[in-house]
């Protein structure tokens, strides 16, 4: 008996000894790209007159993960699902996060209200980021997607109380910040415009709403909405071979840029919108006037919120920081405050803003300008 203990005991050491050892070739890993095909199994997401979403976003799933298979070669696919099955929202995030992956790709096809006039005629393709939306309309495309939660029968338990249909639900979502926010967005114009330019879909844009597998990805993270399967037109497109070799060749071609550009961001203006308000902050004046005889040096900022419009001097959710500066970039609006050109100044700056904002980060400017 033993011996038997002795033996199991050195096989469960190797075991773990080879685990371990496994770990560093992890980190060396290739490129990770998560195609999320969405809805499956009970969930048909979305229904045209002769087909439904689940089986488009398949389709087109597969046909991409084919195309990064072939023509990527350091890219390795992970899929949230690739045949007809149900998946938890929640789990197409921990496969992603799991998985530590460089790209998360979720893929839908929209539609609108069977008592829409418009249902037969709409069209387009949009590219989703993370954001807290004031537009109903985008609201109203991360509701309907998210309420595939209520096909899990302990949703509530899951979801901590979110209620997918209630517009107050996403009120939490309002300070949500999103480290990736900068590099999801370039990755998502990258494939807008290869929607229209390889797809031939029209162009919708490129736009924010609160999805949940959005939220709860750790990485770059997109979510298209291919075109409109409640418009039979549309629909034909969809469900063809053609069609979605050239939707999913769209996909990679967006994929492809966005790595050639590094993910870089260009940012155009700076504007600020907020104007100093100097008095209550000891360290305003030192701040406010590095940027003078900084021309040409690399300034430090502390980026403590992305919001998707301007926000008035005083909004509460810049919880009364002061002085702060802001620039937009990629149709959202980017809060800092501090600026300064030495970097152990800059960390001084953060670590007094993560009292607020613990998510806040120190960005990089030259002539006012953000640069990586
Ligand atoms: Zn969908």
């Amino acid at each position: 008996m033993d011996t038997l203990r002795t033996y199991i005991l050195r096989l469960v050491t190797v075991a773990v000894f080879m685990v371990a050892m496994t770990v560093p070739t992890v980190q060396a890993r290739d490129f990770v790209v998560v195609i999320d095909p969405g809805h499956g199994g009970k969930d048909a997401g979305a229904l045209g007159d002769k087909t439904n979403e689940k089986t488009v976003n398949l389709a087109v799933g597969l046909k991409l993960r084919k195309l990064l298979n072939k023509e990527m070669k350091d890219v390795k696919v992970v899929m949230t699902r690739d045949d007809d099955r149900f998946v938890t929202l929640q789990g197409r995030c921990d496969i992603a996060n799991k998985a530590k992956a460089d790209l998360f790709i979720s893929i839908h096809a929209n539609s609108i209200d069977k008592k829409s006039p418009k249902r037969k005629t709409i069209n387009g393709a949009a590219v989703y980021t993370l954001g807290l939306s004031r537009s109903n309309a985008n609201l109203e495309v991360a509701m309907r997607e998210n309420g595939v939660m209520k096909l899990e029968s302990d949703y509530s338990t899951t979801y901590q109380g979110f209620d997918p249909s209630s517009a107050e639900s996403y009120i939490m979502f309002e300070m949500m910040q999103h480290n990736n926010l900068d590099q999801s967005i370039n990755l998502a114009q990258a494939v807008q415009n290869e929607f229209v330019a390889t797809a031939g879909r029209r162009n919708l844009g490129v736009k924010q709403a609160p999805f949940w597998v959005l939220v709860k990805t750790g990485m770059p993270a997109i979510l298209v909405e291919l075109d409109f399967i409640c418009n039979p037109t549309q629909e034909k497109f969809m469900s063809s071979a053609s069609g979605q070799d050239k939707l999913a060749r769209s996909i990679f071609n967006g994929i492809k840029k966005y790595r050639g550009s590094n993910g870089k961001t260009t940012i155009a203006a700076q504007s600020p919108v907020v104007a100093n308000d100097a008095g209550d902050n000891e360290d305003a004046e030192a701040e406010t006037s590095a940027p003078a005889a900084a021309q040409g040096k690399i300034v430090y900022k502390v980026q403590f919120l992305t919001s998707d419009s301007e926000l008035r001097r005083g909004d509460k959710r810049l919880k009364g920081l002061s002085p702060v500066e802001s620039y937009r970039d990629g149709g959202l609006v980017k809060y800092t405050h501090g600026s300064t050109t030495s970097m152990a100044e800059a960390q001084k700056i953060l670590k007094k803003v993560k009292k607020s904002f613990p998510q806040a980060f120190i960005i990089k400017t030259r002539d006012g300008k953000r640069i990586k």
